[in-house]
């Protein structure tokens, strides 16, 4: 994940993606790494951010859940073999493959960049992402279902990798976990970062309470009496994501305009923050002691580099450069 913002985690990215990690950690050799070069593209100009936030993205995945002594976790600049290998995959890169990438065109016209304000890089971010899966060799990638087709172009560059000078690396599959759910926002959208409708795991008790308070409804239920419709409800599809077993019943006096929204809420705040706290604890922790924090990056970024020097003797041999 990209460190971007303060780098906290929000709840999507903990139900939609970090959650799927831990359950894999169990069953693959795994490489969880913060891609703090991508956020460059979008934080260019306040770079002294950057390394806070990478901190405060590793700290969340850690306490929710990756065990560094199981799997990899470290920063993608501490590992250079990145940027060694996203330079020779440039070079075999169509540009038109990288115009045509979806979420290249959307971010283009969703912050209005002109031709002066595209950089390089931002349009070069695949090859960067595809040279994160490579470097590793990796077989499979953990994806949310909104992101399936990221991977579409990690797979062709591979291909054509491997038809002009050998195969050496695996076409990554994707790895979609079905029972991850898309959590939606405090205002209806889907949870972002960039749509500032987000519960991040850094959020003291305090500041969920508020959040939840400020979440959508039901825009026709103005009086306890007047019936709810759950399956649009922020705050009943949150309660259904945290409460599986027992949301039912709440679900039902809500449609039934037997409880107000303000209940729901106060219940919901409770769940969440009963969910949450654990990692809260744990997260705070880990920041409070920076020694131990870069020493398990140290162990991640030793153990991501090894792999990674494997693959780059691999890479040089089969380019004949030596
Ligand atoms: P953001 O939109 O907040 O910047 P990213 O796009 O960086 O989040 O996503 C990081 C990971 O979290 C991805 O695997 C993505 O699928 C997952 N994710 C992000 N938002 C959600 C959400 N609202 N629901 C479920 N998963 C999400």
């Amino acid at each position: 994940m990209q460190p971007t913002g303060t780098g906290a985690l929000h709840i999507g990215n903990l139900e939609g993606a970090l959650r799927n990690w831990v359950r894999l950690q169990y069953d693959y050799e795994m490489f969880c790494c913060v891609v703090d070069w991508h956020a460059l593209t979008t934080m260019f100009d306040r770079t002294e951010e950057i390394g806070p936030a990478a901190r405060q993205t590793a700290a969340d995945y850690i306490a929710g859940g990756l065990d560094p002594q199981r799997c990899a976790i470290f920063l993608q600049s501490h590992v250079p073999q990145h940027a060694e290998l996203h330079l020779l995959l440039s070079m075999v890169t169509p540009v038109g493959w990288l115009e045509r990438v979806p979420t290249y065109k959307e971010k283009r016209e969703s912050l209005k960049l002109n031709d002066e304000q595209v950089s390089y890089g931002l349009l070069g971010y695949p090859v960067l992402q595809t040279a994160d899966i490579l470097l590793y060799r990796a077989h499979a990638v953990p994806v949310g279902k909104d992101q399936a087709a990221h991977l579409e172009i990690s797979r062709e560059i591979a291909r054509r990798f491997n038809r002009l000078y050998g195969e050496v690396f695996p076409e990554p599959a994707a790895v979609i976990d079905a029972a991850t759910a898309v959590i939606p926002g405090l205002d209806g959208r889907k949870m972002s970062k960039s749509y500032d409708n987000a519960i991040f795991l850094s959020d003291s008790a305090d500041v969920v309470a508020a959040k939840v308070n400020s979440a959508f409804t039901t825009e026709t239920k103005l009086r306890k009496t007047d019936p709810g419709i759950p399956e649009t409800c922020v705050v009943c599809q949150l309660r259904k994501v945290y409460d599986p077993e027992g949301y039912q019943t709440s679900w039902e006096e809500d449609r039934r305009g037997e409880r107000g929204c303000m209940q729901s809420k106060r219940e919901l705040t409770e769940i969440l923050n009963e969910a949450l706290e654990p990692i809260r604890r744990r997260r705070t922790e880990l920041l409070a002691d920076p020694a131990q924090l870069e020493a398990i990056l140290k162990l991640g970024a030793q153990k991501a580099s090894d792999a990674a020097s494997e693959t780059m003797k691999a890479v040089r041999t089969a380019m004949k450069m030596y």
